[in-house]
């Protein structure tokens, strides 16, 4: 499998530090962005899809805390490994509260950072993979599904839509995964939340809501009368071939 570099956002404000990071982080063959400043992240988050944020708590304007919970708070759940400062320990507690995955203490050594990050993508790499699939959620799917006048390739995220070859978010594909294994079935919500989002519990469904109007602007000549992606009013989704 040909998987795509991992994309890593740097939140960092200290310019030798950044550097470092972002240096290093290339050096392992990551595709990775740097914001000096939390609005700026907050902008390229709700541009982008990145893969793990590694989210400095002192910034300047928006501060890392708040970064993390307006990215929560809009239902963007990347992962996000904070780096907290040793003098304050309740920036550790407090920033798991606000919904940060892991936390690195600074000064930080840098050895252990990586591989902290690696486990972290490893993780997600996984969960939007399906290779965790041992679980028997869905059958194994070949690489390139065809539906319709369109195909999905789950390797390199492709996908042929009305507007030609794209590249379908992690999510679309994670979503288009759970469709094409189940075609012709209802597939509840929290179905969705569960096997996408890991997220069964959460009240907020407008996340998959979203991806249901990327995808049907993808693979949909009508919207409104969809031929592959169909609702089922109250409970979730159908999709057709
Ligand atoms: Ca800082």
């Amino acid at each position: 499998m040909t998987a795509r570099k991992p994309r890593v956002l740097v939140v960092e404000d200290e310019e030798a530090i950044a550097q470092g990071l972002v240096l290093n982080l290339e050096r392992k063959d990551y595709d990775v962005s740097l914001a000096t400043d939390g609005a700026q992240a907050l902008k390229m988050t709700a541009e982008e899809d990145f893969d793990l944020i590694l989210l400095d708590v002192r910034l300047p304007e928006v501060d890392g805390f708040e970064v993390c919970r307006q990215l929560r708070e809009r239902s963007d759940f990347t992962p996000i490994l904070m780096l907290t400062a040793r003098s304050q320990p309740d920036d550790i507690v407090y920033g798991l509260k606000v919904g940060a995955d892991d936390y690195v203490i600074k000064p930080f050594d840098l050895a252990e950072l990586l591989a902290r990050i690696e486990v972290r993508l490893r993780r997600q790499s996984w969960k939007t993979s399906g290779e965790e699939s041992s679980e028997g959620d869905h059958p194994t799917l070949p690489t390139r599904v065809e539906f319709g006048e369109f195909w999905v390739d789950f390797s390199t995220f492709q996908a042929l839509t009305r507007e030609g070859i794209v590249e379908l978010s992690r999510k679309e594909i994670a979503v288009m995964r759970v469709f094409l294994s189940r075609a012709n079935q209802v597939i509840t919500r929290r179905e969705l939340l569960t096997q996408v989002w890991e997220l069964p519990n959460h009240p907020n469904t407008r996340v998959v809501d979203n991806v249901i109007v990327a995808l049907r602007k993808s693979f949909e000549e009508n919207s409104w009368r969809p031929k592959h992606i169909h609702s089922v009013r109250g409970v979730g989704y159908r999709f057709t071939p």
